[in-house]
């Protein structure tokens, strides 16, 4: 049977590697983390990605095994008051999720580990693409172990590699294949903290404004706080970090701490845009924030998602922004469309037609340009409103007179459509 070798298990991985197991590929997953539970991982899941997750007949495990809070409203504070709330509508038994991707991850692992033709290697990371020496068309990769077993290499010789190795993509960069990148507006600390006892009983999604700062939070999975600040990438601190051009993520994050972090009142910060009750409540559970970790937010997409033998498929071919929690989404139905084209495939062994490739990427990439415009069009509204004098002043006018109608909430939720429901249909033909 054809051989099918994936790298990375993120949701785009993991769930192609499903797909196809289950279609009977042979199908070598490897995941170069030793465990899944790691300190961030992105949470919210849209009515779209829960139906892809549906779509793969993991309705059943989702509501036993992956611990979520289906989200009731999506709240907006502007200057220290609510101002709009719009009821999560349920439509064919969807709404939005925040739930434990963990979770999610191992119970597909777990189905897909039922077939003997799937094969998953935690603590092996892809080093290397294996080439034909006479075509250069990729045949394998080869991959390192981590963890007590580290040190050790394996050749795995495929029919096709698979990178879903996230927005950094080492193969995509071993490939060659470059990303656009576009102007990620914002990086993001995230901060948790425990959940007043109200927010327990609902599960709002709050996005605060003042002027010149932007913050949300929501209750999580887990019943804490999930707090997410913006912070512009062209503030001052960074872009002298960025000075030093070849400065990893990691040097960056120090960079931001040490010049930052430290100085600031993070729990005062958020409390000067809150109402009293909950300003108090963050104030009184100081010492239990955690936090911040810094996110690194990187937008774009390949020209080219392949070459023959290799194709590029989630972030790796496309990072996407975390607002509106659209990543997930984008890799879960990813993972449908390839499973759909690899299903007409000739199952024996011997190379996937390249033409192949080429077909997801031209069926995957008008819905990737369109939701990445959309979260640039809602950032750019977002700094819009949030800028001192006129443009935020004139918004809390609009926001506190309109905020309370119908008909304003009902605007908000139609703007969303594409982000919620997706901009092209994605079915996986059974
Ligand atoms: C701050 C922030 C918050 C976000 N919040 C959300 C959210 O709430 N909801 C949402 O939908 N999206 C969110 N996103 C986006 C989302 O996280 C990604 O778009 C999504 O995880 C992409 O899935 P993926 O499988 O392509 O990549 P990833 O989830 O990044 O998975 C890639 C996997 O590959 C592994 N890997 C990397 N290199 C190798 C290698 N060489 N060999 C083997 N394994 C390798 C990694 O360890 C990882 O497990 C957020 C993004 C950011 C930056």
């Amino acid at each position: 049977m054809k051989h099918i070798a994936i790298a990375g298990a993120g949701p785009a991985g993991v769930a192609t590697a499903l797909l196809l197991a289950q279609q009977g590929l042979k199908v070598t997953l490897l995941e170069q983390e030793t465990e899944f539970d790691r300190v961030f991982r992105g949470d919210g899941l849209m009515p779209s990605g829960l139906a892809a997750v549906y779509e793969m007949g993991l309705k059943e495990a989702f509501a036993k095994e992956v611990p979520s809070r289906q989200l009731d409203a999506w709240d907006f504070y502007v200057g220290g008051e609510r101002r709009m709330r719009v009821i999560e509508p349920e439509e064919n038994g969807l709404a939005t999720q925040i739930m434990d991707q963990g979770a999610l991850l191992k119970a597909m692992v777990e189905k897909a580990e039922k077939f003997s033709n799937f094969e998953f290697c935690l603590g092996w990371q892809g080093v290397e693409l294996l080439r034909d020496r006479r075509t250069n068309s990729v045949i394998g990769l080869r991959a390192k172990s981590k963890g007590v077993y580290g040190g050790q290499s394996r050749d795995v010789l495929a029919d096709a590699v698979i990178a879903a190795d996230g927005r950094y993509s080492r193969l995509r960069k071993l490939a060659g294949l470059d990303l656009k990148e576009s102007n990620a507006q914002f990086d993001v600390l995230w901060f948790k903290l425990p959940s007043p006892a109200a927010l327990m009983k609902e599960t709002p999604f709050v996005a605060c404004l003042q002027p010149d700062r932007q913050f949300a939070f929501y209750p999580s999975w887990d019943g804490r706080l999930q707090i997410g600040w913006i912070v512009k990438k062209k503030s001052k601190g960074r872009s002298k970090l960025k000075q030093s051009k070849n400065s990893s993520p990691a040097t960056q994050k120090r960079g931001w701490k040490e010049r930052d972090w430290k100085e600031r009142d993070w729990v005062e910060e958020f409390a000067q845009a809150l109402p009293p009750k909950l300003a108090s409540h963050f104030r009184s559970h100081r010492a239990e924030l955690e936090g911040p970790i810094f996110l690194d937010v990187k937008v774009g997409v390949c020209d080219r998602w392949s070459l023959p033998g290799l194709l590029l498929i989630g972030d790796a071919a496309h990072p996407m922004a975390p607002n509106r929690a659209q990543g997930i989404n984008m890799a879960l139905r990813d993972a449908i469309v390839v499973a759909n084209y690899m299903k007409n495939v000739d199952n024996r062994n011997g190379p996937v037609p390249y033409e192949v490739f080429q077909q997801i990427q031209a069926e995957r990439q008008p819905e990737v340009d369109a939701v990445q415009k959309m979260q640039l069009a809602e950032w750019k509204k977002v700094e819009f409103i949030s800028k001192p004098g006129l443009p935020y002043q004139g918004f809390k006018a609009i926001a506190s007179t309109f905020g309370r109608f119908r008909f304003a909430q009902n605007i908000w939720l139609h703007e969303q459509k594409g982000l919620r429901e997706g901009i092209l249909p994605v079915k996986l033909n059974v």
